[in-house]
């Protein structure tokens, strides 16, 4: 028998297939260790054939095979090629991506638990043994006992007696390592018409790809959990991708409140042998939901019947290391394969996919009410410039301050959101709202404090630092922001009596740390949550009647084509968690720029209103989808590498724009906005094409050019162009 081995050194120059001569027990999908070029290491063994094309003489023997079960499923090959071939990463990166990296690494303890089991054979005891006989007359009863506590009642001699003559038989059994979910008594729901209607119209579309857009709170859950259920019934599986599983406790809760042991999380909130335990499960059939951050797109299931991406807009779906996969694109794949549907969710879609919905690629379903009519929440704009002007230089308008006060009095909870993310970034008015843009690329400029002035980041253009505002001639300019420390120390002092919590990066910490606080706000612990991005997400705390959002402005003014976007995203999905049960909530909008049209249509919910306008200004400003930004990162210890590289790099793209000038709107090459991380120094080549034609061409020279000394990746639309 021969295997064809993919050998795990991710390098372009072994990306191929060997061959090695194997014992006819090799499955396809099994982990060997194999001799390659003077060591031993580890590969995959992709397929068996019972001849080789190859003189006998030359094909060396697999050392060893390391699993009973195949750790890589059939499916795990064709995705391998597809995704080599998009990312222009070697194959066996590409299979990487399938295995829990505690295992490639040998790191994982399975933990055995020894069971006896009785084997029916006639035995002859002598009269003396009194302890065998009862032993015996136990394990007939029982038929199959743990070890352990059979030892300890009759004795271990007794036990091993009863094993040697044949009556017993002693076994191990792997056991898995079980982590600790919230409990949740959530039970199923009878769906409302529109839930019914979506899961009919998903299960029938004539489309792989379907989006539901959903106002917060429109029970998007339900309907992902019915789809689930429906396809476990008819013996399928299923794999439920949620942004970032371990600020979603509550998620999880239900999730295993309705599926129980069928239901296994990938996260890395776990140690490495619970992770290791909840891959096996699923591995082994055991278990049939994998749920998890972006990563469980891999998880090791056959049969699936249904992807589904919940908050399908979140930029944590893409990841940021090698290979730079997009999570809706594999799970696309993966739906392609099974021949399943693949399910995202959204109360803002992506731009991107709202397209796609629009133009007939994906199903669309929108759900517009929330249950029950509850209504969504009233958003109210306070005007910080004005703020200033009446005197009150501090972070809570008189709005958010009446509000909260209101609150407290009828003793309901408050979240204060920080749009912390980007601060101190971008330079801003505080008089008029006057913010700093590129002439050529309008979007807003960055300040860089080392040099002490402001840079675009799409075209490397460098401004002077302004010392008043062009606009109004004010000298207030802001660029530094609150912390959330400041503010939960001015609500102390406005509401003495106020149990306030914090939650951020700094009183976040260990394995459960999201969960501690979230569990004490919900528990009513606490009546205000003060914190940043973490608390954006997806909670539901029925409690909770008002939201105020301090400094909505500081994402509108990213320097990137996509703050609006953001922006929009950030405040229907924050606001969302205002007024879920009963009470009507309310939300308070801070600003600077009130007149924002990305605030009015956010303050009305007009989704489609944001979306025509948006894709109004991409179109004109060639912006993506309707361009591809192309960032080719060169990274190296020494500045000469680096731009050898980047030199190299630079002339081999260019050779094809001179054959093809119309297709680049942008080309040029430049520092990376930061220079150094963890002393590494970066530059860059940037392109903006009209399509992605060439994209192929540029990866390829980025791998080309990618050496020990310099490392070269591309970037597509990347989220963050620091
Ligand atoms: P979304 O994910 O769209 O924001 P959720 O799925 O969290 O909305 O649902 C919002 C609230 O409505 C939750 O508290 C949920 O328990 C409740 N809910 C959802 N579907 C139903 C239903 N069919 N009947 C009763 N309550 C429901
Ligand atoms: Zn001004």
């Amino acid at each position: 028998m021969y295997a064809k081995v993919i050998v795990d050194i991710a390098h372009s120059q072994v990306d191929k297939v060997f061959e090695y001569s194997c014992p006819p027990e090799t499955k396809v999908g099994c982990r060997v260790k194999v001799p390659f070029g003077g060591r031993i290491i580890e590969g995959f063994v992709i397929g068996v054939e019972d001849s080789s094309a190859f003189a006998a003489e030359k094909i060396k023997p697999v050392k060893e095979i390391y699993d009973e079960l195949p750790a890589l499923v059939p499916e795990c090959f064709s995705l391998m090629e597809r995704i080599a071939e998009r990312y222009r990463v070697p194959k066996a990166a590409s299979l990487r991506l399938f295995l829990p990296s505690e295992m490639r690494l040998g790191k994982v303890n399975e933990i055995y638990t020894r069971r006896v089991k009785y084997t029916g054979a006639e035995v002859t005891l002598s009269k003396s043994a009194k302890k065998q006989a009862e032993a015996l007359e136990f394990l007939k009863q029982k038929g199959d006992i743990d070890f352990t506590s059979f030892s300890q009642k009759f004795g271990n001699g007794a036990v091993n007696a009863l094993i040697e003559k044949g009556a017993a038989l002693s076994y191990k059994v792997r056991r898995n390592r079980a982590p600790d979910y919230p409990e949740s008594a959530d039970g199923e729901k009878v769906l409302t018409p529109d839930q019914r209607a979506a899961v009919e119209y998903i299960e029938n579309s004539e489309n792989t790809v379907n989006l539901i857009h959903g106002v917060t709170g429109s029970g998007k859950t339900e309907i992902y959990l019915k789809i689930i259920a429906d396809k476990l019934k008819e013996g399928k599986t299923a794999i439920f991708l949620v942004p970032e599983i371990s600020l979603t406790p509550q998620m999880l809760a239900q999730l295993r409140a309705r599926f129980g042991g069928q239901a296994a999380i990938m996260h890395s909130g776990l140690s490495a042998g619970e992770r290791f335990d909840e891959w096996w499960r699923l591995r082994t059939g055991e278990a049939k939901i994998a749920i998890g951050a972006r990563s469980a797109v891999f998880a090791p299931l056959e049969n699936i019947g249904a992807i589904i991406i919940d908050e399908e807009h979140d930029s944590s779906y893409r990841s940021e290391t090698s290979p730079r996969y997009s999570t809706v694109e594999i799970a696309r794949m993966r739906a392609e394969y099974n021949g399943c549907k693949l399910v995202l969710g959204s109360a803002t879609p992506s731009v991107e996919s709202f397209i796609k919905a629009r133009e007939g690629e994906y199903g669309l379903v929108t759900l517009t009410e929330r249950i029950n009519g509850r209504p969504l929440p009233e958003i109210i704009i306070a005007d910080m410039r004005r703020e200033l002007k009446r005197g009150n230089p501090s972070n809570l308008s008189r709005a958010l301050r009446e509000e909260l006060t209101q609150v407290l009095n009828d003793n309901k909870q408050a979240i204060i959101f920080l749009n912390r993310r980007g601060y101190s970034q971008t330079v801003i008015c505080t008089d008029c709202g006057y913010v700093a843009k590129c002439e050529n690329c309008d979007v807003s400029l960055t300040y860089h404090s080392e040099e002490n002035c402001l840079k675009c980041h799409y075209c490397g253009a460098k401004y002077r630092m302004l010392s008043a505002c062009p606009e109004c001639g004010g000298n207030r300019l802001r660029y530094s922001g609150t912390g959330t420390q400041r503010v939960v120390a001015e609500l102390s002092q406005l509401f003495p009596a106020a149990r306030i919590i914090r939650m951020d990066n700094d009183t976040v910490s260990g394995k459960d740390g999201h969960y501690k606080i979230l569990k004490q706000f919900s528990e009513k612990k606490a009546d205000i949550l003060v914190g940043t991005q973490m608390i954006a997400k997806g909670h539901d705390f029925p409690a909770v009647t008002l939201v105020g959002i301090l400094d909505a402005d500081m994402s509108l003014h990213f320097s990137d084509y996509r703050s609006g976007e953001r922006t929009f995203q950030l405040i229907t999905q924050v606001a969302g968690r205002s007024g879920r049960a009963g009470d009507k909530g309310k939300v308070v909008l801070q600003t600077y720029s009130p007149e924002n049209y990305i605030l009015r249509f956010a303050v009305n919910y007009d989704y489609a209103g944001f979306f025509e306008n948006e894709v109004k200004m991409r179109k004109a400003a060639l912006f993506p989808p309707y361009s591809l930004i192309c960032r080719v990162m060169v990274v190296a210890d020494k500045d000469d590498k680096a731009l050898e590289a980047l030199k190299n790099v630079f002339f081999a793209i260019e050779e094809i724009r001179k054959g093809d000038p119309q297709e680049f709107i942008f080309f040029n090459k430049m520092h990376s906005p930061i220079k150094k991380i963890q002393n590494k120094v970066r530059y860059q080549v940037l392109a903006r094409l009209r399509t992605e034609k060439y994209l192929p061409q540029i990866y390829k020279i980025a791998v080309e050019n990618s050496t020990a000394d310099a490392l070269v990746y591309v970037e597509e639309n990347p989220a963050n162009l620091s």
